[in-house]
């Protein structure tokens, strides 16, 4: 899954910035809002459930559940084809929030619903350090 020129870099921008300085340094970080404790993902300018603009960054467990998966087995485009057959997830949180992201680490044909996973991180670039899971 690592990076190879033509993959789908993500955006840095104000919001996001903070994530992705916390996946540059090995931390998976999320939002919390000051007013109601609610925490998301991805990061916004306002809380999902209150519509606070008090936000702050809390260091993420980095523990979660495969909540949801499919096995890519054709690639979107060269830049994936050394990748597949690959998993896409949707990982539940410790914490709360859904994220998507790539189970790694593992056959694919061995994930599984409800499988305990813990992230990990694979540098891209100079600024993207790609939040992806393992089994644990
Ligand atoms: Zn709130």
């Amino acid at each position: 899954m690592s990076y190879q020129p033509g993959k789908h870099l993500p955006p840095v921008n104000g919001e996001s910035a903070p994530y992705w300085e916390g996946c540059r340094e090995g931390e998976l970080r999320l939002q919390q809002c000051a007013s109601c404790s609610h925490v998301q993902f991805y990061p916004r300018l306002v809380c999902t459930r209150c519509s606070g603009r008090r936000l702050s960054w809390i260091a993420a467990s980095g523990e979660g559940q495969v909540k949801s998966f499919t096995i890519v087995r054709r690639a979107v485009s060269e830049a994936y084809a050394p990748d597949v057959p690959y998993v896409v997830a949707l990982i539940q949180l410790a914490e709360g929030p859904t994220m998507m992201s790539n189970v790694i680490g593992c056959d694919p044909e061995t994930v599984e619903v409800n499988m305990p996973v813990r992230v990990t991180f694979d540098r891209w670039t100079e600024e993207i350090s790609m939040p992806m899971f393992e089994p644990t």
